[in-house]
């Protein structure tokens, strides 16, 4: 996609779990070369739209578009076609090296269903996830752990090896919940220039995060949800003006 075209395109989605609302009529748009920001209390509704948008869980009501066509069910968590994800709560196999886990992201990309090819999976094959796996874990600054087991890394490193592995299947548009929780601040800052780096490559990237200096210091657009709905959306100064917000945030 070219910068500036919108990749996703979410038109009033909904999704109730039994009396809960968990997102409300909810439209938003992500476009290529740009960070876009999902800011709001816990309980908001965040992550059940990264859930709809990845196709991880189903609408109640309303559409998902992405890259022109309407996504459908798709309960596959670590990838589909283009978009890559990271979980809020870090989802990685701690008994396999980092590299490994990497290389699941590139496999992913070759769209084969992981249990059934690791069975056959040709050396020369495997070169080649592995090679590309390396390459994702050197542009996120993790490349001096590839061989260690990835449960010993630290959370704020295991957080770094998830983007690793979406990158691997090579996205267009990069869905990352939470990605700066629990990590230093020079880690943060590391963060915020990989994620600057995708975004002049031309990668839509839609961030969940609590800390608002990063927010507000990396984001194009922001887009605040309470309750399930959308509160707000406009660029960080907007969002900082807004009463709507500020009541919110200072007021709940
Ligand atoms: P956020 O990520 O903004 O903190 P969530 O999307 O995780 O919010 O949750 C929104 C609401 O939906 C919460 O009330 C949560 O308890 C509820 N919820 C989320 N997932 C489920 C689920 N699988 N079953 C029932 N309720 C859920
Ligand atoms: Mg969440």
């Amino acid at each position: 996609p070219a910068p500036g075209e919108t990749v996703l395109a979410v038109r009033g989605v909904c999704k109730n779990f039994g009396a809960i609302a968990a997102n409300r009529n909810i439209s938003l748009d992500a476009k290529a070369g740009e960070i876009l920001a999902l800011i709001g209390p816990n309980g908001a509704g965040k992550s059940t739209l990264f859930d709809l948008i990845s196709g991880v869980q189903r609408p109640s009501s309303g559409t998902v578009h992405f890259l022109g066509h309407e996504s459908s069910y798709f309960p596959r968590t670590l990838s589909r076609g283009g978009m890559g994800r990271t979980f809020q709560h870090v989802r990685i196999l701690p008994e396999m090296t980092v590299v490994e886990n990497t290389a699941l992201g590139a496999h992913a990309r070759a769209d084969i269903s992981f249990l059934s090819s690791a069975l056959r999976l040709d050396r020369g094959k495997e070169a080649m996830l592995i090679a590309e796996a390396l390459r994702q874990l050197e542009r996120v600054g993790l490349a001096s752990s590839a061989t260690q087991i990835a449960g010993s890394l630290a959370l704020g490193q295991q957080r770094v090896l998830e983007i690793a592995r979406a990158l691997a299947s090579d996205p267009c548009l990069l869905l990352l919940d939470e990605p700066a929780a629990g990590l230093r601040h020079l880690e943060k800052q590391a963060l915020a220039r990989l994620l600057k780096q995708l975004k002049a490559e031309g990668m839509a990237v839609i961030v969940v995060e609590h800390d608002m200096d990063f927010v507000m210091n990396l984001a194009d657009r922001i887009v605040v949800m309470q309750f399930g709905e959308k509160l707000a959306e406009g660029t960080p100064c907007e969002i900082q003006r807004n009463p709507a917000v500020i009541e919110a945030y200072l007021g709940g």
